[in-house]
């Protein structure tokens, strides 16, 4: 069957969407099912947890070879030892329960050999500790790449891992830099083929590779770009990002728990967000995505039904979106109780109006927050006040001034109306 002509998908699917044998199932079904309609392609992060437990590892024993001992004073065997036995009961673990038993022993192989690969790339010598840790780092992702593509096969839909790395970076190490064109070239030749054939392509998340051949990671949280950087290098439609909550809310939940999943974003806003710290979505997700036109989607494995986020090109109208915290501003503040505090700003995301930075103002007035300074800047509205006061300030702006999904569709912004 040959899929030449049609634009692809690609299907991004966070730490908690693999986090077990269930998730995996899930997961796989979602590909399974989209892999009918269009050509799919799958970016896969490590399972939740992995990650963490891989670079805890590279830390502690990145220190002198020669003892043989890691900074806790274990020695270096017995801790390679323990991660690998983590290691190999999470991911054999998942794929004994999830994979068919006619595609399990393929799957186990590739876990057992990549384990093996870890622990020799442990034991080699590295030109500094940070391309180390992306050496180490790595196995997470690929770990979980071929239980998904496991499970996908589990479901009668062909499923291969792409095991020559698609992503071109330089060697920048846990912050690569994506060569676009080498990017192209490669996934046309390592991912196309699969996509064209039918095939749901699963490629790890995260990693990439130097010219040299050297792997490289894209920051934390990366898996995001990757999707969309492979995305634009396949001439994608669609990129969907796939978590654990129903889309982009209009604030970190953690701050604000009334805070409503958006219904759109444009390229900016979500960009602005998410280098403000909407962790989400990695700060670079949306610029692959905004040049080449793709639409962004943010959905849940979990709701699969939930509309999500749609981002596009598209304006959303006037009023605020979203709104986040910039803590951290070495703006010295005088507080009440005679020490000096930090500052912080809040930020309103979106495309504020002069009555929305009234109302701002009267809402924090309203709760006795004194408010540093106000204006307008490329990222939307700011509100700084000292730091201690910062996150009931968000609170109060995210309650007056972001524009209720249902007047936000309809384009009629609530704070304009209410301050008219
Ligand atoms: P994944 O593993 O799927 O990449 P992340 O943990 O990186 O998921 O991102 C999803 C989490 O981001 C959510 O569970 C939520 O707690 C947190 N989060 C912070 N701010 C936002 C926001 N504005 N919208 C959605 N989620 C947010
Ligand atoms: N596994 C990586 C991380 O935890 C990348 C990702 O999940 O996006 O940062
Ligand atoms: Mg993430």
């Amino acid at each position: 069957m040959s899929r030449a002509s049609e634009a692809p998908l690609v299907i991004k699917f966070g730490g908690t969407s693999v986090g077990g044998p269930a998730e995996f199932r899930r997961a796989a079904r979602i590909a399974a099912d989209a892999a009918r309609e269009r050509p799919t392609a799958v970016v896969v992060s490590a399972m939740s947890g992995t990650t963490d437990a891989l670079l805890g590892f590279a830390n502690t024993t990145a220190a002198d070879y020669s003892t043989r001992r890691t900074s806790t004073g274990a020695t270096r065997e017995g801790s390679v030892a323990e991660l690998h036995r983590a290691l190999a009961d999470r991911h054999l673990g998942a794929a004994r329960a999830a994979v068919s038993p006619e595609h399990l022993p393929a799957v186990e192989r590739r876990i057992v050999s990549l384990l093996k690969r870890l622990a020799e790339v442990l034991g080699e010598p590295w030109e500094s500790p940070a391309a180390r840790r992306d050496a180490v780092v790595q196995f997470g992702e690929r770990l979980s790449a071929g239980i998904l593509s496991g499970v996908v096969r589990s479901l009668g839909t062909p499923s291969e891992v792409v095991s020559e790395d698609p992503i071109a970076t330089d060697r920048n190490f846990e912050e690569a830099e994506v060569l676009v064109e080498e990017t192209r070239r490669r996934a046309g030749e390592r991912v196309r083929p699969l996509l064209d054939g039918g095939t749901v392509a699963v490629v790890p998340g995260f990693v990439g590779r130097a010219p040299d051949g050297a792997v490289t990671t894209l920051g934390r949280g990366g898996t995001d770009l990757s999707a969309t950087v492979l995305g634009r290098a396949l001439g994608a439609s669609e990129v969907w990002i796939m978590t654990d909550v129903s889309g982009v809310l209009s604030a970190d939940p953690r701050l604000v728990p009334e805070a409503a999943t958006l219904p759109r974003l444009s390229y900016r806003e979500a960009g602005v967000f998410a280098g403000l710290g909407a962790k989400v979505l990695h700060p670079k997700t949306t610029e692959p995505a905004a040049a080449a036109g793709i639409e962004v989607l943010v959905r849940n494995t979990f709701d699969p039904d939930s509309p999500g986020t749609r981002i596009t090109a598209e304006s959303t109208g006037p009023g605020v979106r979203c709104v986040a915290l910039r803590r951290g501003i070495k703006l010295e503040v005088p507080c009440s109780r005679g020490h000096r505090s930090e500052a912080a700003v809040a930020v309103c995301i979106g495309s504020p109006t002069k009555a929305d930075a009234a109302r701002g103002r009267r809402l924090l007035k309203k709760r006795g927050i004194p408010l540093l300074h106000c204006g307008v800047t490329s990222a939307g509205l700011v509100f700084v006040v000292a730091a201690p006061v910062a996150e009931e300030a968000l609170r109060a702006l995210h309650e007056g001034l972001v524009t209720p999904a249902s007047k936000m569709l309809a384009g009629e912004p609530a704070a304009q109306q209410e301050v008219a």
